[in-house]
């Protein structure tokens, strides 16, 4: 089960929370568009709305208007390849002894297995297969016994993976970030309150201020009137493990993570693309709307190099096609790059194009996009990408593809650029990745590009010293 969302939380003075909660989602959804979803607190009961489909279709005026309170949640879920499931829609919500619990989750945990079987045993019932109940029971379960953040910390110390979490206890509302910091997540002021959200640009779109990064390993607290927060770093670790690819592909390019703007990010990682791999070619292209910054990068600095390369739009993007990647077969797939992509004769014909993404997964894109180029009259065409060659699979929350699936796996790069059909191909380095993202690669995930995790994964190697919590027992002590 992958959990690859987007998630937020919200606690104002005295307005109504469900609104600013919806245009966050809307800022959100491209971290996730198979369910929304939105829990508040009015101070004496929680109201809950979680509708599978698009933030737009799942919220209609009256389920707005039905969600009281100035404190909530709210989630965006990423579709999965196959199945559609409405049990997995988040918030997850569970009343227990000592109140209501409410979760939003992005990210994957990885002994999620274990944890669940020990509290079924304890008798707890679970409802869906996704590791989001298994917190929010864990949790429940501590908060009969101990404070909310003695409580958090003892689900800290036992839970094992990613997550970037949302969680509102009754009416309050808290954010906690894994301590390797692996998923996003950020706090921001509003004029009567705040709000924790995955991504600065949803703090943006209530015209906020982005206060800061939540850091790994910390709970921040909102007050529940909306005067400001606490905070409590509840694990420390030598170590983090951002995602890269949060910059790569998946984050919005005016977000902020882990005080980087991702657009600013992504230009340098194109830059680095041309000193590292350059070509001489009559014109770059970008591949809307993922290798935009990448090329532009690219080409500004081709151009700085005195090269005389036109920057142009060569393939025009039907925004009205959904995302190709998660359709479920090849056939579908190839058809949908079609359908979505169109090139623009012009600047194409007769000439040599580079074309710049920011990743190959399965290939189906660069193959189809290569063809469709040559059809439309490209003298040569040349490949760059914005990442390093993926070649395992993302356990921590990106919806990618099996090892199988993966065109990078088992193939060298001279062999992909043969099956895609380009003239020539390069990917960036692991290099150039930590060098735009000013840190050093031990402080990063990088298991799709080396096949070596940040945490211990049952069959796949580890890139540091970690240890898996062991989980058993039963039992809880009251002072850890
Ligand atoms: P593929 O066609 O399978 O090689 O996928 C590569 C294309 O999908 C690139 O244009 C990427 O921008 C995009 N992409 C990369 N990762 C993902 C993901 N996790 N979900 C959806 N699209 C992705």
């Amino acid at each position: 089960m992958h959990e690859k969302c987007g998630v937020v939380g919200i606690a104002l003075d005295d307005r109504d929370a469900a609104r600013p909660l919806y245009y966050s989602l809307y800022a959100l959804q491209h971290r996730g568009q198979e369910s929304a979803g939105i829990i508040t607190h009015d101070g004496f009961q929680q109201h809950d709305h979680v509708e599978m489909g698009l933030v737009g279709d799942a919220f209609a005026p009256d389920d707005l208007a039905s969600l009281n309170g100035a404190n909530g949640i709210g989630h965006v879920r990423y579709p999965t390849a196959g199945s559609v499931d409405s049990s997995c829609a988040q918030p997850f919500s569970v009343s227990f002894k000592s109140g209501s619990l409410g979760l939003s989750h992005n990210g994957n945990l990885v002994n999620a297995g274990e944890i669940r079987e020990e509290l079924a045993e304890l008798g707890h019932a679970f409802t869906s297969d996704g590791d989001t109940e298994v917190i929010a029971h864990d949790l429940a379960r501590n908060l009969l016994e101990a404070d909310l953040v003695r409580a958090v910390k003892r689900t800290m110390s036992r839970i094992h993976g990613s997550y970037s979490l949302t969680i509102m206890h009754d009416e309050t509302v808290m954010g906690v970030r894994d301590p390797e910091g692996n998923r996003p997540l950020c706090i921001g002021e509003l004029k009567d309150g705040y709000v924790l959200a995955s991504e600065s640009a949803a703090i943006d779109t209530l015209d906020g201020e982005l206060v800061r990064d939540v850091r790994p390993g910390e709970l921040v607290v909102l007050h529940d009137d909306g005067s400001g927060y606490d905070t409590y770093q509840l694990i420390e670790q030598e170590n983090t493990a951002h995602c890269f690819f949060e910059h790569v592909y998946f984050a919005r390019p005016d977000s902020t993570i882990d005080e980087k703007l991702v657009y600013d990010v992504r230009r340098e990682l194109g830059r680095s693309l041309w000193e590292e791999s350059g070509i001489e070619s009559d014109v770059v292209l970008p591949v809307p709307d993922s290798g935009r910054a990448f090329a532009s990068g690219y080409a500004e600095a081709a151009q700085d190099a005195g090269r005389d390369i036109e920057f142009a739009e060569g393939l025009m993007k039907n925004r009205y096609v959904g995302r190709t990647f998660i359709m479920p077969t090849q056939d579908e797939r190839e058809r949908a790059v079609r359908l979505k992509l169109n090139p623009i004769k012009s600047t194409i014909e007769g000439r040599t194009v580079t074309i710049i993404d920011d990743s190959i997964v399965r290939g189906t894109t660069s193959n189809q996009l290569v063809e469709l180029l040559r059809d439309a009259g490209a003298e040569a065409v040349h490949v760059r990408i914005g990442a390093p060659k993926i070649l395992a699979p993302c356990y921590m929350g990106i919806d990618m593809a099996t090892r199988e699936e993966l065109i990078g796996a088992e193939k060298g790069v001279d062999e992909i650029r043969e099956e895609i059909g380009a003239d020539s191909l390069s990917y960036l380095s692991i290099d150039a990745v930590a060098g735009a993202l000013e840190t050093s690669e031990s402080d990063l995930c990088l298991g799709c590009v080396t096949g070596e995790y940040p945490y211990e994964i049952e069959g796949e190697e580890t890139d540091r010293d970690v240890q898996r919590p062991v989980i058993g027992g039963g039992e809880v002590s009251a002072d850890d």
